[in-house]
């Protein structure tokens, strides 16, 4: 194996080498950058302070240091540096298109971000009372009522701050509601589909429940007849994604909410994909009873690598009773926080919370993004955000259509999926086919998911790329399967070549992450 100055890796050992190492392991100006312990030295610091003078040791040594607290010892510049170029790492919505289906990766509108920053949102501290936080109380009322309205949901938890986290404010209130029936005991099952994001079945099983899963029909929908015949008195509710995994409109959503409800379980819908319908038709109107709405997909507040994501979960009018605690309430024109169950239960309006979801009240700075977009865009921009996701997403389609195979016949909706049969007999499979996007200077589509296709490949456009954006992409993606055809398989394999990195071991990263640097660990 290669290693560079640094000791790691310039190439896996089994991929053929492409003639790209350097002797700094830099490829042109992408810089290998080491951890700032590996390349810091005390002798050089960012920081010069004077030795203290006559300082009494007031705890007769016990605070003394006994070995260097091991800082990186970086100068000011090289700290500058090693920070920017890790920041220069990531491939970003703001550097190019990032087709991931199902993700929503949309473009974070700057005026977003400059509402965002306003200090009597950016400064507020969570524990701020009420009094001196009117403001802020005031957007997240306002955020929560043009959801409602979107919706078309009585009730709207705020607090989730993801769309799992969301899932799971869902979920707990259905299973709320069911104890309260005193039928916990009874109904345990939960249904979801075999194309659900892994996220679902995860949050039934967090909550206690049995997932069992519902087979799709041809058309790539729940199959209606496969699902009642799962229904009984032990099933507590559904879990079902509209637009669905595949792209596609669940054409018998009425059908699905009225089956489970006259089997006395309830109807979680996973909101996603909520970008391809807001404006179109209110999930309130399809008989859901619970639904998450990711903000850093459908509002375009930024999807933030495990960081604040929120997950506002509106919930029915069965299940309102059940939702978690603080909510903003307006009396006279003054806001004030429910913060607990009894103080729930004094407002008369929610006696049966089922409790506290998160510390505080929710991802502020997410709510006013998405505040933000949704007042510059107005009920007719949104409306034209969903068209116009469903028009790009089609476009996809109808182009790639050409060299790929689409999973399903007809129009899509907000996502393209496709299978791998244009690859049948190539050697090229879907995981070397995204590779060699990345040597493209594209990020890869959501490979592998939904599990119900093989060798799926989902793309998302969204609404904010343009023709000419979608064109390029599109021919990229056409060069490539022409290329996969044309019989060269070799080269695929071996993508990328142009990465930083090369082919990485997954399964050894995912079965022993190294997650803590230790001294001499390099070398
Ligand atoms: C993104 C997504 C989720 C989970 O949302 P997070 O905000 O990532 O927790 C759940 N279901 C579907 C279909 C999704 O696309």
């Amino acid at each position: 194996m290669t290693m560079n100055t640094q000791g790691r890796p310039t190439r896996a050992d089994s991929a053929a080498s492409a003639g790209v190492e350097t002797f700094t392991g830099n490829k042109a100006l992408q810089i290998e950058e080491a951890l700032s312990f590996e390349i810091g030295d005390l002798a050089r610091t960012g920081v010069d302070l004077p030795e203290p003078k006559g300082v009494n040791d007031r705890l007769g040594g016990l605070n003394r240091r006994k070995n260097s607290i091991g800082l990186p010892g970086l100068t000011e510049p090289e700290t500058m540096r090693h920070f920017v170029r890790l920041s220069q790492k990531n491939y970003a919505i703001d550097m190019g298109p990032f087709p991931l289906g199902s993700c929503t990766m949309k473009h974070n509108p700057r005026l977003n971000e400059k509402v965002a920053r306003m200090p009597g949102f950016a400064d507020l501290h969570p524990l701020t009372p009420p009094a001196a936080a009117q403001g802020a109380l005031e957007l997240i009322d306002t955020l929560a009522y043009w959801l409602k309205e979107l919706t078309g949901m009585p009730a709207v938890a705020m607090s989730p701050k993801a769309g799992a986290h969301g899932e799971l404010c869902g979920m707990m209130a259905i299973k709320a509601a069911i104890v309260a029936r005193g039928e916990g005991d009874k109904r345990t099952r939960v249904l979801a589909p075999e194309s659900s994001h892994g996220t679902n079945p995860a949050t039934a099983v967090q909550c206690g429940f049995i997932v069992d899963a519902i087979p799709a029909d041809k058309t790539g929908r729940v199959d209606l007849a496969a699902m009642k015949e799962k229904l009984g008195d032990d099933v507590a509710g559904i879990m079902v994604t509209n637009p669905n995994t595949c792209g596609l409109f669940e054409r018998d959503i009425r059908a699905i909410a009225d089956a489970i409800h006259e089997a006395g379980g309830y109807f979680y819908c996973d909101g996603a994909n909520f970008n391809a319908i807001a404006g179109k038709v209110r999930p309130g109107d399809l008989g859901v009873d619970a639904m998450h709405i990711n903000l850093h997909k459908t509002f375009s507040t930024p999807h933030g690598g495990g960081g604040p994501g929120a997950g506002p979960t509106v919930l029915s009018e069965a299940l309102a009773p059940y939702a978690p605690v603080p909510y903003v309430v307006c009396e006279d024109g003054n806001y004030h926080l429910v913060e607990t169950r009894r103080a729930a239960k004094a407002e008369g309006e929610s006696a049966e919370s089922f409790g506290r979801l998160t510390a505080f009240h929710g991802q502020m700075g997410m709510f006013t993004r998405a505040l933000s977009y949704m007042m510059s865009h107005g009920k007719d921009g949104v409306r034209q955000a969903a068209e116009d996701a469903v028009l790009n997403a089609n476009y996809v389609l109808a182009r790639l259509k050409q060299e790929m195979t689409p999973a399903f016949e007809g129009y899509c909706m907000h996502e393209a999926l496709f299978d791998d049969r244009f690859l049948k007999d190539t050697g090229v499979e879907t995981i070397d086919f995204a590779k060699a996007m990345i040597d493209e200077g594209y990020h890869p589509m959501t490979m592998y998911f939904p599990l119900v296709v093989h060798g799926a490949m989902l793309i998302e456009p969204t609404e904010s790329e343009s023709k000419r954006e979608l064109d390029l992409f599109c021919d990229a993606l056409l060069s490539l399967a022409k290329r996969a055809k044309a019989g060269e398989a070799d080269a695929f394999k071996a993508a990328p070549v142009h990465a930083p990195r090369r082919r990485l071991d997954e399964t050894a990263a995912a079965r022993k992450p190294v997650l803590r640097w230790t001294p001499g660990m390099a070398d």
